[in-house]
């Protein structure tokens, strides 16, 4: 699939050499006999489609007859040889054709139940074949004789029948005749509701004519280039296929074009949007940024090497940087973000950091506060909860250009916060802002230039979804921790175990460290939420943690008491902080050693992964504690191997997998649901593969006005152009 050299094609069918993608193109296909209009016809216009027929296809989407042709299996039944009757063997799944000599119906023992015996032979022998409560087979057996069968020879004591899987009437007959039911390999519909799969394989008989109609978006020159098939002799495979394999690669072709049409798609859009902005492309890194690199105690690692230069590529860019910066929980992404910062105000411009909590946005400005003013920057703090006369002191000095970086949550991005000149904003744990508000800084420069915007997330997203989730981002990963990190040691405690886990919290309190209790996650409701965290609260300093200073932290309280809480804790003075899951993102205490999670079994893995990153941040040896708390046996082994498995893209997979595409992100609100052939978790080679097609071909062509290329716009416009921003719904 990767168009580059020395890559096979992935394509069994195929026998070229993939091209590069620079090489020339070849000859659009005329597409002058096809009217793509056909394929808009509904399936009444299929004979044998009624309205009860219509309204179960509608049920499953299927409106029209391209709809229908686009209902790809997704996996194939192996195909049953055709054999002799008379060479029929016990248990074997074969298929045999023949000639229905005798039918008849007898009622069984069990009430209800009738079989339908018919004597089939083929002139090497003849065999009984047996139908339960199917008895409305009589008459066309008798009026159509010759049979397909699909099934096996079942033996019991004197009795040995063929046991059908399925059958077809061959003489004649609305969309069969032709074996489609019995040879060859069977599709499995991932959906076919209240339809028979053999009504849809008819219909789809029926339907294939229309294929002749498909207009081919992708371009000739990539489906020769990775051997691919015509979309319409793809469709035609895909539903019909001679073996497995074929029908495997005909969906991977459509599957592909699917993708390929996605990545257009949000590929042309971002081009859409850095087309309409501008922004001022920086001059190459020197002053503070340098500096700042300089003066660190440690050597960055090659991740954070990576990054740096590719921001440092965007920067130089006379458009908006639009980078999603992805690294697990202490991977370095601050020293990332302070480099983009520093960038903007040596190029003699502003930086705004933009945080989704109060008390990220406070520990981000006691962080780098020092730090900055070191290398002579001066930064300020701005949330809800500064005083009105300290807010108008500070908006006078952020538009007079005298702060430099400013940071904050989003009371950044209200109205009355006008920068002098922002060059470069980054925003943390971004999937927190919805995109007004990231629009809203976007404009905040006050300028006819955007700014350059940097998104950081902890949440470790498998590539294939930050690929269609993030697609009209720039993604720079840091996929390494810094040398030296000690694993945080992870236990699954068992009820029986719970008083001898509370100890051991005791003795590393008492050791001079600091725990973190994370309390069951309620989704019904914050109220119930706050009772929750409020009843372990109290259970806590009247049982287990008696006489230890515990703080209390949930969502719905003031903002004044939860950053008191927060710097008691951080401080020292609080020993244990009973939560509920809002320290999940960034909130860094070294000397925090414990984190109990009480009802684990409630959160994804990539959520624990990111309460445990709370831990372990110091040189401290530092530990996880897991309260199951219910949960059933599924949930216990997806506790187990997360407290074996530390890398945070692993556990992101493995929540993709377990939970699957919908729940992680609600598909329909994501627009996941939109694919309809292509499936995340197991399509990634065709995913990078259409991303990489998708990048050299507008590469070279920016808008795709082409000729050759004109097709493939106009069916990404149509088919994806609507989603006006994953981003938005994640
Ligand atoms: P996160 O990605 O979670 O924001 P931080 O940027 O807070 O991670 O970094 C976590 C800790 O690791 C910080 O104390 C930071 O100073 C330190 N750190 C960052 N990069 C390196 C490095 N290359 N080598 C050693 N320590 C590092
Ligand atoms: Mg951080």
């Amino acid at each position: 699939m990767m168009p580059g050299k020395g890559a096979g094609s992935y394509f069994p069918l195929g026998s070229k050499e993939p091209l590069n993608p620079g090489s020339a193109s070849l000859p659009v296909t005329s597409s002058s006999a096809r009217r793509p209009g056909e394929l808009e016809r509904p399936v009444t216009d299929l004979k044998g489609v009624g309205r009860r027929t219509a309204e179960r296809l509608s049920a499953l989407g299927l409106e029209s007859i391209g709809d229908l042709l686009f209902h790809v299996p997704f996996r194939y039944e192996v195909a049953a040889d055709l054999v002799d009757i008379g060479r029929l063997r016990e248990g074997r799944p074969v298929s045999v054709r023949g000639r229905v000599q005798s039918v008849s119906v007898r009622r069984t023992r069990r009430p209800g139940l009738k079989v339908l015996e018919a004597i089939v032979g083929d002139g090497t022998g003849s065999v009984r074949a047996v139908w339960y409560n199917q008895q409305y087979l009589e008459e066309p057996f008798s009026r159509r004789p010759e049979v397909l069968l699909r099934g096996s020879l079942v033996r019991r004591g004197a009795d040995c029948s063929f046991r059908i899987k399925s059958h077809e009437i061959l003489s004649g007959g609305e969309g069969e005749g032709d074996g489609i039911h019995t040879l060859g390999p069977v599709p499995v519909y991932p959906a076919t509701g209240e339809l028979s799969v053999r009504l849809i394989r008819s219909l789809l008989h029926g339907a294939l004519p229309y294929a002749a109609h498909l207009i081919d978006p992708v371009p000739a020159r990539v489906l020769a280039a990775e051997g691919m098939p015509s979309a319409a002799d793809a469709v035609a495979t895909v539903h019909f296929p001679g073996t497995a394999a074929e029908g495997r690669a005909a969906r991977n072709r459509l599957a592909f074009e699917e993708l390929l049409l996605l990545q257009v798609a949000l590929l042309l859009r971002r081009r859409r949007e850095q087309s309409a902005t501008r922004a001022r492309p920086l001059p190459p890194a020197a002053g503070q940024s340098r500096r700042l690199l300089e003066r660190l105690a440690f050597v960055p690692t090659a991740a954070q090497r990576r990054s740096l230069d590719e921001i440092d590529g965007d920067l130089a860019k006379p458009v908006p940087m639009r980078r999603l910066l992805q690294g697990d929980v202490g991977s370095g992404k601050t020293l990332v973000a302070t480099y983009a910062l520093l960038r903007a105000v040596e190029a003699g411009g502003q930086a705004a950091l933009m945080a989704p909590t109060e008390v990220l946005a406070e520990q981000h400005a006691a962080r780098l506060g020092p730090q900055l003013a070191d290398l002579g920057v001066r930064l300020a703090l701005l949330t809800g909860s500064c005083s009105a006369a300290e807010r108008r002191a500070l908006l006078a000095g952020v538009a007079a250009g005298e702060i430099q970086v400013l940071v904050g949550t989003h009371a950044l991005i209200q109205e009355t916060v006008r920068f002098r000149d922002l060059l470069v904003a980054v925003v943390d744990e971004q999937h927190r802002f919805g995109v007004s508000q990231r629009e809203a800084l976007a404009g905040a420069g006050g300028q006819e230039a955007a700014p350059h915007v940097l998104h950081m997330t902890a949440t470790p997203i498998p590539r294939t979804l930050s690929l269609t989730v993030y697609g009209d981002l720039d993604v720079s990963v840091i996929d390494e921790l810094p040398p030296g990190r000690t694993p945080v040691k992870t236990w699954v405690v068992p009820d029986e175990r719970t008083a001898g886990m509370w100890e051991f919290v005791r003795r590393e309190l008492d050791a001079g460290r600091q725990a973190y209790i994370v309390c069951p996650l309620i989704e019904e409701s914050d109220a119930l939420c706050v009772a929750s965290v409020r009843s372990v609260f109290a259970e806590l300093e009247a049982g287990p943690l008696s006489g230890y200073r515990l703080g209390l932290l949930h969502g719905k309280l003031p903002s004044a008491d939860k950053q008191r809480v927060m710097s008691d804790f951080q401080e020292g003075g609080l020993q244990a902080l009973v939560s509920t899951s809002v320290i999940e993102v960034g909130v860094d205490v070294a000397n925090a050693s414990v984190m109990v999670i009480q009802g684990a079994h409630r959160f994804g893995l990539s959520q624990l992964h990111q309460l445990r990153g709370r831990v372990g941040r110091g040189t401290a040896e530092s530990y996880c504690l897991l309260l199951p708390g219910g949960g059933d046996e599924d949930a216990q082994k997806r506790l187990r191997l997360f407290a074996k498995t530390a890398d945070g893209f692993a556990l992101a997979e493995a929540d993709l997998r377990l939970r699957g595409e919908g729940q992680l992100f609600g598909s329909r609100q994501s627009g996941m649901g939109d694919l309809r052939i292509a499936r995340l978790l197991t399509d990634g080679r065709l995913l990078y593969g259409a991303r990489r097609w998708a990048l050299a071909l507008l590469g070279e062509d920016l808008d795709l006005v082409r000729p050759e290329h004109r097709m493939l716009r106009d069916a990404a416009e149509a088919r994806f152009g609507a989603i006006t921003g994953w981003l938005d719904r994640v």
